[in-house]
């Protein structure tokens, strides 16, 4: 019997190291059966490397299609899993994650807790809030209580083992069902999802234009190998993507670095970025309140800082 599910998350069929972390925090319950779903032959090749990090077992979901049904057969597998044998389910609190726990919560009729930072062995949960200023706890019912954990909250610890490998069956998809025919290409291109990134490049509106963001941001990020993001004022001006928004109506990231260029530091802002564990600033107004919640601030035109900051990086490689 389980002590937890955890859903995998995965990246172009490898399993993302997010996942790491969804297992740590699940292991305050005891033993933990993490469940991923793909396409044939895909849920299972993955088994040795969720052993690897830490899962007791490995409940296979192979279903063909099953990037076009989106979200639905997730829930269904943590559904027909947690029906039969109830325990908590932790996922990656993303948008789909989200979703996900929202259904399953109506259909196991449990307790769901959004975007928390930490788990206790007791099923409370951590939630920061007012923009990371305030911690609260919050206790959750239902025999399988559900939470989506923040990417980046939990310091995810490897626990080498070998999983005891399962597979599921789930339903097959009905006429009522919706399916997804085509999606569009991303356009991150080979930088890591915003959300998990180690290293964040953020560009504000001082950036000045969506060529800048690829002329001078882009380079950056590929140099130290990080994701871009941006804030809204940058987004709504369309300098960059509103996928890659951070703050309080956008992405929350986590990084062991952030750096923002051309950002003023808005609490909007902030508060999606500021548990980043260094954060640097270039801004050419010294009285930027993003300075205050620096580790590095420097005081100067980005775009005579950025393109030497690349040079001495690629040296350094
Ligand atoms: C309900 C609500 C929700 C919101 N949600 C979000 C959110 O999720 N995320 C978010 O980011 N914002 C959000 N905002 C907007 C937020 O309040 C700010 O307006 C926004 O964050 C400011 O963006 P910015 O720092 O790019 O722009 P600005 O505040 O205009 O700052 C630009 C900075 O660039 C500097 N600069 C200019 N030129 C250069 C140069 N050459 N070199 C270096 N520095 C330079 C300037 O000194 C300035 O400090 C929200 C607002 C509301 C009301």
């Amino acid at each position: 019997m389980t002590n937890a599910y955890v859903l995998v998350e995965q990246i172009e069929g490898r399993v993302d190291p997010v996942t790491v972390e969804l297992i740590t925090a699940a292991r305050v319950f005891g033993e933990v059966t993490a469940v991923v779903v793909g396409e044939p032959d895909t849920a299972t090749a993955v088994a040795a490397d969720l052993g690897a990090i830490g899962a007791d077992d490995v409940v296979a979901v192979e279903v063909t299609g099953v990037y076009n049904r989106l979200i639905l057969p997730a829930v269904d597998a943590l559904h027909i899993l947690a029906a039969q044998s109830p325990a908590p389910i932790i996922i990656s609190a993303n948008a789909s994650g989200n979703e996900i726990a929202g259904r399953l919560a109506a259909r196991l009729a449990s307790g769901v807790l959004i975007d928390v930072v930490g788990i206790n062995a007791d099923r409370t949960a951590v939630h920061s809030i007012f923009g990371d200023t305030i911690e609260v706890s919050a206790a959750v019912g239902g025999a399988a209580p559900i939470y989506t954990l923040r990417a980046g909250a939990v310091e995810g610890v490897e626990v080498a083992s070998t999983a005891r490998l399962a597979t599921l069956d789930i339903p097959v998809a009905t006429a009522k069902d919706v399916t997804v025919n085509r999606f569009s290409p991303s356009t991150r291109g080979d930088r890591p999802e915003l959300p998990a990134a180690k290293v964040v490049i953020a560009g504000g509106r001082g950036v000045g234009s969506a060529e800048n963001f690829g002329e001078v941001l882009e380079p950056l990020a590929d140099a130290l190998g990080g994701a871009v993001g941006a804030t809204r004022d940058a987004v709504d001006l369309e300098y960059y993507d509103g996928a890659y928004q951070i703050g309080q109506t956008g992405v929350t990231v986590s990084p062991d670095v952030y750096i923002g260029l051309g950002v003023s530091g808005a609490i909007q802002h902030t508060s999606g970025m500021q548990t980043a564990r260094k954060i640097i600033v270039i801004n050419n107004d010294e009285d930027a309140p993003i300075f205050q919640i620096a580790d590095l601030g420097v005081v100067g035109d980005l775009f005579e800082i950025v393109p030497q900051l690349i040079e001495e990086i690629n040296k350094r490689k």
